[in-house]
């Protein structure tokens, strides 16, 4: 067996030692989730949907725990991390609402009656990244449950004290053992395991779209479901019509917003040229007042990096003859620090531009007309998210439709709500998670012909 220290980003200090999970103990997490799931899809929907709503409670009354644990694990601000504690109470609590609600359909066919049933898929692998551990954890985890699916998460290596948490949490609910288990470990491991492992029926993977290809190759050997949420490189789209005060203002939370390390990341400012030294003044104090620092502090916006080998990856994009046209704070001395920084202008082939960098660094590039911003910001192998400034409702809509992403505002920088879908478009992902019809992606739907004679 061996451990990983976690490391505080904030302060580079050790926080807890935490045993890897071998490929062995893997397995025998898998027997005990199959045998867990068959009884498990046997709860009455009215006792699993309680369960869910008792866990749902639990993670509620243990709100201060959780986030302070993500703020010492993750770096995250308080504040954000309270609203992630928030996110997997809501998200259990949303789909509690489902199992009582899982009905098929009568389908009348010659010579008798069809009747469809949603069956559980079985157990579910569910691979997390160090991003954002507990709301990505819960949009896998909830609709799983509710579906009357078992569950195994891996948490990220770097990222698995909530996860480990909440796991002890839900048994506590009453989630009967096996159900629910969390295995801390490498993905090399583990989550490969999870991967190869025939009883696993379906891997939910969200992390980089490196790793994504591989999975889904893994888990083509035994067609096995899949959903996939992956990078991006998204654009804010700014036209001269929008109110550019409000789009300056919250431009720099649609990007630095958990430092930047957020595949919603609306990393590339594309401006109307007519407005693009306007909105460049209005945007600099803005940035420059992002709060950064200590991230246990309320009023922090912002904390560090995950760890020192991902800050060196985000300053990989910032030589230092890099176009920055302004930059935000950072805190000196022990820490994962990194400001908010913001290059212009920046060639269309330069790799600042081109690639999804996961840290506060924006671009901000003018273009032209309409017809030209939508091919900019097509112009990637991603389509996660994206945002659109204008005052003009047809504009909105035309460009809405015009963008290949999966998760678009107008005039607002919010990017996902458990009530809607969320996904990816292109090199972005596959599948679809949350919303009203999550839970159909844990389940197959069998028909059953009933002779009439
Ligand atoms: P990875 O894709 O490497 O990791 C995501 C998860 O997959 C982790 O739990 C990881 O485990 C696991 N994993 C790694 N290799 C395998 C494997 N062979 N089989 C099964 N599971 C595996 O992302 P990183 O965390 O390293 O981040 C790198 C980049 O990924 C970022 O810079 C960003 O571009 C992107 N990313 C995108 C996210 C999103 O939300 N779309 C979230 C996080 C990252 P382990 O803990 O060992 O790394």
């Amino acid at each position: 067996m061996t451990t990983h220290t976690i490391i505080n980003p904030a302060t580079e200090l050790p926080v807890r030692q935490v045993e890897q999970s071998t490929a062995e103990q893997t397995d025998e997490a898998i027997e005990r989730a199959v045998k867990a799931q068959q009884r498990w899809r046997e709860v009455a929907p009215g006792d699993r949907a309680r369960l869910l709503r008792r866990f749902a409670e639990l993670v509620d009354g243990h709100t201060d725990e959780l986030s302070a644990l993500e703020t010492a694990n993750s770096g995250h601000p308080v504040g954000a991390a309270r609203w992630e504690a928030g996110q997997v109470r809501d998200v259990l609590m949303y789909y509690s609402a489902a199992p009582e609600r899982m009905s098929g359909r009568q389908i009348p066919v010659p010579g008798g009656l069809d009747v469809t049933f949603k069956e559980p898929v079985g157990v579910v692998g569910l691979i997390v990244p160090w991003n954002f551990p507990m709301p990505i954890l819960s949009w896998g985890l909830a609709p799983a449950l509710a579906a009357g699916c078992a569950v195994v998460a891996k948490p990220a290596e770097l990222t698995p004290l909530t996860a480990m948490r909440i796991g002890e949490l839900a048994l506590e609910a009453g989630i009967p053992e096996g159900v629910f288990q969390v295995l801390p470990g490498k993905g090399a491991v583990v989550g490969q395991r999870l991967v190869d492992h025939p009883a696993v029926r379906k891997i939910v993977f969200t992390g980089s779209t490196e790793v994504g290809r591989q999975i889904m190759t893994g888990c083509a050997r035994h067609v096995k479901r899949l959903t996939l949420e992956l990078g991006g490189k998204s654009a804010n789209i700014v036209f001269a019509d929008a109110d550019l005060d409000r789009a300056a203002a919250t431009a720099p939370y649609a990007v630095f917003d958990n430092a930047g390390q957020d595949c919603c990341a609306r990393s590339r400012i594309l401006v109307e040229a007519s407005v693009l030294d306007r909105f460049m003044a209005l945007l600099e104090p803005a940035v420059q007042g992002v709060r950064v620092g200590d991230p246990a502090a309320a009023e922090t916006e912002m904390g560090p990096l995950i760890s020192a080998a991902h800050r060196e990856h985000v300053a990989a994009y910032v030589p230092d003859d890099a176009p920055v046209a302004f930059r935000g704070s950072a805190p000196q001395g022990a820490g994962f620090w990194y400001p908010p920084t913001v290059l212009a202008p920046v060639p269309a082939d330069s790799i600042a531009y081109t690639e999804e960098i996961f840290g506060p660094v924006v671009t901000v590039t003018p273009f032209t007309d309409e017809a030209e911003a939508i091919a900019m910001a097509n112009d990637t192998p991603y389509g996660l998210s994206g945002s659109i400034w204008t005052g003009s409702v047809g504009r909105a809509i035309r460009v809405a439709r015009g963008v290949e992403t999966g998760n678009l505002s107008v005039n607002s920088h919010s990017s996902v709500r458990y009530w809607t879908p969320f996904g990816g478009f292109k090199q972005s992902g596959l599948g679809r998670e949350l919303g009203p019809d999550a839970v159909d992606a844990f389940t197959e739907v069998k028909n059953v012909f009933i002779a009439n004679n």
